[in-house]
């Protein structure tokens, strides 16, 4: 990879939103190979796709990238709330691409967050524009990068140096298979790793998650069988080898 962007490209526009968009996509589109498959290129979508900037032809696998010179710590601003909750709903959201750069366009950082993790309880609605706004009434999101658990977030580049590729694909596939599973599921499974990260240690009991049921019950308000979801959720982080049960309510992280 890479790790120059070519900011002659954009020297014909003036607004520097604009400019660092010319840039970063063009660096993306030729240095940033397919996550999910063995396809070493992504396609750059038509203008205007809903929630999609780059395409992969070979498995469908969507990218969405965000380029800054410092990462907004606990949310981002996104696009159009309603088309980002089709897509996760109908499990075609983006894999959103992280892009650190420095003031010269150096890439610094380049980190994907994975489609997987990205579930209604991560999406928040914003106001919608006021009626005297340009687009009144259109409702935008932020996507709370604080609800999702470090293995949502799969380096690709880190501090200037680029990992290997077979282990980000590696750690990105560990997640492809929850795809298949509704939005609402994916949020339970996703939301119980989340809170098992915060626990900080590598062996837990049921009793602990049970502890933390507040936390569930403010992401599913009004779900009454929370420790059921919770023993269900276990089982799927098993099967995704994420965690071994131990027997009598232990379990040990495998990662
Ligand atoms: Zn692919």
């Amino acid at each position: 990879m890479q790790l120059e962007c070519d900011a002659t490209i954009a020297l014909a526009y003036k607004s520097p939103l604009q400019r660092a968009r010319i840039i970063s996509e063009s660096w993306f589109s030729q240095n940033v190979y397919c996550l999910a498959c063995e396809s070493d290129g992504v396609t750059r979508t038509k203008p205007n796709t809903r929630a999609t900037d780059f395409l992969c032809e070979t498995c469908g696998q969507r990218y969405e990238l965000k380029t800054f010179t410092k990462r907004p710590p606990k949310s981002l601003v996104d696009g159009a709330y309603a088309a980002l909750i089709s897509r996760i709903n109908e499990s075609t959201a983006p894999t959103l691409c992280l892009l650190g750069r420095s003031e010269s366009w150096h890439v610094q950082s380049l980190t994907a967050i994975h489609s997987s993790f990205l579930t209604p309880w991560v999406i928040e609605q914003r106001p919608p524009l006021s009626r005297h706004a340009r687009r009144a009434g259109w409702t935008g999101c932020n996507i709370r990068l604080d609800r999702i658990p470090p293995d949502g977030e799969i380096a690709i580049i880190d501090d200037g140096i680029c990992l290997p590729k077979s282990e980000v694909r590696a750690r990105f596939r560990c997640f492809l298979p929850l795809a298949r599973l509704s939005a609402d599921q994916r949020g339970w499974t996703t939301l119980t790793l989340s809170i098992i990260r915060t626990l900080g240690r590598s062996k837990f009991t049921l009793p602990d998650l049970y502890m933390r049921e507040q936390q569930f019950a403010e992401a599913y308000p009004g779900n009454r069988h929370i420790q059921a979801k919770i023993r269900q959720q276990l089982q799927v982080l098993r099967d995704l080898g994420i965690l071994s049960f131990e027997g009598g309510g232990r379990y040990l992280l495998l990662t």
